[in-house]
């Protein structure tokens, strides 16, 4: 979805659900964290975060959206339109608006350090995450001598071959 997607869907939803057109911008913001969107008082602006479409789906894009509209509808009806005002709950609730946005899910897993080794006899590979002591440990399978072979960079257990 493009910020004139976004654009056109911010006007729609202003017309079907406040009956009152949406006339400033709207655009993803890239660089918000955890506000599922922000609505600027300075130039009527509505920002919205790009994750809540990406990590929550279109319900969750449109709740944010009817959130930021009552900010908008209400600031420019000449009302403070803060969170925690009547007006600002009424509004809300009859648009159908989203009271918080969903949390953020949790970091991509970093992948880590995989040591791979690999019997002299029978050439079975074995992939741990600790280096192993070589001259001490012996191939389950054959008890033939271990060799290292490298390091390999992998989120979970490479599968041994
Ligand atoms: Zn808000
Ligand atoms: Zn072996």
């Amino acid at each position: 979805m493009t910020d004139q997607d976004l654009q056109r869907l911010v006007e729609q939803i202003s017309l079907a659900s406040f009956g009152k057109p949406f006339t400033h911008r709207a655009w993803f913001n890239y660089r918000l964290r955890t506000t599922g969107g922000r609505y600027q008082l300075t130039d009527h602006s509505i920002e919205i975060n790009p994750r809540m479409l990406s990590e929550h789906g279109q319900a969750t894009l449109v709740g944010i959206i009817k959130h930021e509209l009552c900010h908008y509808h209400l600031h420019l009806a000449g009302q403070s339109g803060q969170h925690r005002t009547a007006a600002f709950k009424a509004l809300l609730k009859q648009v159908g608006g989203l009271r918080y946005a969903p949390a953020p899910q949790t970091a991509a897993p970093k992948p880590r350090r995989w040591q791979l080794y690999e019997c002299t006899r029978c050439h079975y590979q074995y992939y741990r995450a600790r280096r192993l002591n070589v001259n001490k440990l012996v191939c389950g399978r054959c008890r033939g001598r271990l060799k290292w072979q490298r390091t390999v960079m992998a989120v979970t257990r490479p599968q041994a071959n």
